[in-house]
C-alpha cells in the first residue's frame, strides 16, 4: 500500500511507523513544512494510561519515550496563594522536541520517507497514493482543501492563551490562579526536563485588554507576566520560544472524518483543550485506531469507515470533558471567591469527569479534608454538588 502522510507531528509520525510495523512493504512517506527540530511549545503532559496503549503498540518508542520522562502524581491548586495539592494523578511530562525526535528515530529505523521541509500546498501535486492522511495540527490545509468533502466547525475558546517556558521547576502540575486588578489569571505549570518546566497562562479578553497586552511585545508580555505571578515563580524569568503570539484555542470538529481515500488524524481532526492534557493522547490513538482499522480491513474503502465508527465516541466523550473544562476556565473569576480548599474541589471536577469518590480513590487525605469542611461549609456543598458528575476517564 502507498500511504501519504501530510505532517509529521504526533499523530502522523506514529501512524507511519504502526503502518511500516505492520507490513514492511508499505510505502510510507511524510511531508512536514517545518525542520525535524523546529517545534511550537514546551513540555507537554499525559496521564499514564496513554503509555499502556503505547507499549502495546511499539516496545522501542515506549521505551525510549518513558526514559525521557519526568514523572509525578500531584495536582496542584494555588488559590490565594495556599497551594493545595491532590495526589493520586498519576501524570508524565516530556520536552514536545524530544518527544518527536524519538518518533522521527523511530520511522526512520522501520524505513518511513521523512521528508522535512515540504510544505504542502497543493493536494493534486502529492505523490499517488492509496491513502492520504491529512496530520497537519489544527490549521490544516488538507481539511480546507478538502472543506466541503469533511464540513469541519471551528469555534474559538473565549479566553486568550500563550505558551510559555521558565527555568522555576514546577513538581506536579500545577494550576495557579491570581486575582490582579486587571482581572484573573491562571497558569497552567510543570516541570518536563531537568531544567524547564512549561508556563501557560491563560486570562479573558476583557483582562488581556484592561492589561494592555494587547499592545505588548515579547520583553513586556513576559516582564508583565513575570510581576503577575511573582510569588509563584520564585524569581525565575519566563521564557519564550519563536515568540508565539496570545491565542484563542479553536475547537476543531469534524462532520465527516473521511472520503475519497483522504482521513484526517489528531488535531486536524479534533482538538481538545489543553487543560485536560490530553491532545498528544487523542493523536497516538488515532494512529492505533487507523492502523487496527487497517489490520482487519486492508483497504481504504472498507478501513475508513470502521476507523469513524471505533474511534467517533471516544473522541467525542474527550471532547465534551475539555470543553467543560474550558468553560470552567473562562469562568474562573466566579470561584475566586471561594475558600482554597472548595476552590481546589471546584477546579478538580470542572471536566465533569471527577467525582467525589474518584478523588476518595486518587486521594484519601484530601477528600477527607473536604469532607470534613463539607459538613459546616455551605459553599463547599454546592462545589462538592457532583452526584451528577462521573465518568470513566482517568486523568481530565
Ligand atoms: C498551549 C497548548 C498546550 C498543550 N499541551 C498539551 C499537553 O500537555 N498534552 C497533550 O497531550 N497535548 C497538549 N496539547 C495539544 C497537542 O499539542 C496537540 O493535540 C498535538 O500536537 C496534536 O498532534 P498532531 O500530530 O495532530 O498535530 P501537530 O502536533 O500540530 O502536528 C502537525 C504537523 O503538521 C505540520 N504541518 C502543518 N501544515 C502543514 C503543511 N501544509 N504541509 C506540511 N506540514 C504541515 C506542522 O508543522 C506539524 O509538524 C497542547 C496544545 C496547546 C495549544
Amino acid at each position: 500500500m502507498r500511504i501519504v502522510i501530510v505532517g509529521a507531528g504526533p499523530a502522523g509520525l506514529y501512524f507511519a511507523l504502526l503502518m511500516k510495523r505492520q507490513d514492511a512493504s508499505h510505502e510510507v512517506t511524510i511531508l512536514e513544512r517545518d525542520g525535524p527540530d523546529d517545534t511550537f511549545g514546551w513540555g507537554i503532559v499525559f496521564s499514564d494510561q496513554t503509555f499502556d496503549y503505547l507499549r502495546e503498540s511499539d516496545a522501542p518508542s515506549y521505551a525510549a519515550i518513558t526514559g525521557a520522562c519526568e514523572k509525578w502524581d500531584n495536582v496542584d491548586i494555588v488559590h490565594r496563594s495556599e497551594r493545595i495539592s491532590v495526589r493520586g494523578n498519576r501524570f508524565s511530562g516530556v520536552a514536545r522536541i524530544r518527544f518527536l525526535n524519538i518518533l522521527q528515530d523511530r520511522c526512520r529505523e522501520l524505513g518511513v520517507d521523512l521528508r522535512f521541509h515540504q510544505p504542502v500546498t497543493d493536494l493534486p501535486a502529492l505523490p499517488r497514493c492509496d491513502v492520504l492522511v491529512g496530520a497537519d495540527g489544527a490549521n490544516s490545509t488538507v481539511r480546507r482543501m478538502r472543506e466541503p468533502l469533511f464540513q469541519p466547525t471551528i469555534e474559538h475558546g473565549r479566553n486568550k492563551y500563550i505558551w510559555l517556558g521558565t527555568p522555576k521547576l514546577f513538581h506536579g502540575l500545577t494550576l495557579t490562579f491570581v486575582d490582579h486588578p486587571t482581572g484573573v489569571y491562571a497558569a497552567h505549570s510543570y516541570r518536563f526536563d531537568s531544567a524547564t518546566s512549561t508556563f501557560i497562562v491563560e486570562c479573558s479578553e476583557a483582562t488581556w485588554r484592561a492589561a494592555r497586552l494587547d499592545a505588548m511585545g515579547e520583553q513586556e508580555t513576559c516582564a508583565w507576566l513575570e510581576e503577575i505571578f511573582r510569588d509563584h515563580l520564585g524569581g525565575q524569568p519566563l521564557l519564550t520560544k519563536n515568540f508565539v503570539k496570545w491565542l484563542n484555542f479553536p475547537l476543531v470538529r469534524n462532520a465527516r472524518w473521511y472520503g475519497d481515500d483522504v482521513v484526517l488524524l489528531g488535531d486536524a481532526l479534533h482538538t481538545a483543550h489543553f487543560s485536560i492534557g490530553s491532545g498528544t493522547k487523542l493523536a497516538l490513538e488515532d494512529a492505533i485506531v487507523l492502523s487496527q482499522a487497517f489490520a482487519r480491513a486492508q483497504t481504504s474503502a472498507a478501513a475508513l469507515p470502521l476507523f469513524e465508527e471505533m474511534r467517533r465516541p471516544r473522541v467525542e466523550q474527550y471532547q465534551q470533558a475539555a470543553m467543560d473544562s474550558l468553560r470552567w476556565f473562562e469562568q474562573m473569576g466566579e470561584y475566586m471567591h471561594l475558600a482554597p480548599l472548595a476552590f481546589a474541589v471546584e477546579a478538580m471536577t470542572r471536566s465533569k469527569r471527577v467525582d467525589v469518590e474518584k478523588l476518595k480513590q486518587r486521594d484519601p487525605v484530601f477528600a477527607a479534608r473536604a469532607a470534613e469542611f463539607l459538613t459546616g461549609d455551605q459553599e463547599i456543598k454546592s462545589a462538592l454538588g457532583l452526584d451528577k458528575r462521573s465518568g470513566d476517564q482517568e486523568n481530565l
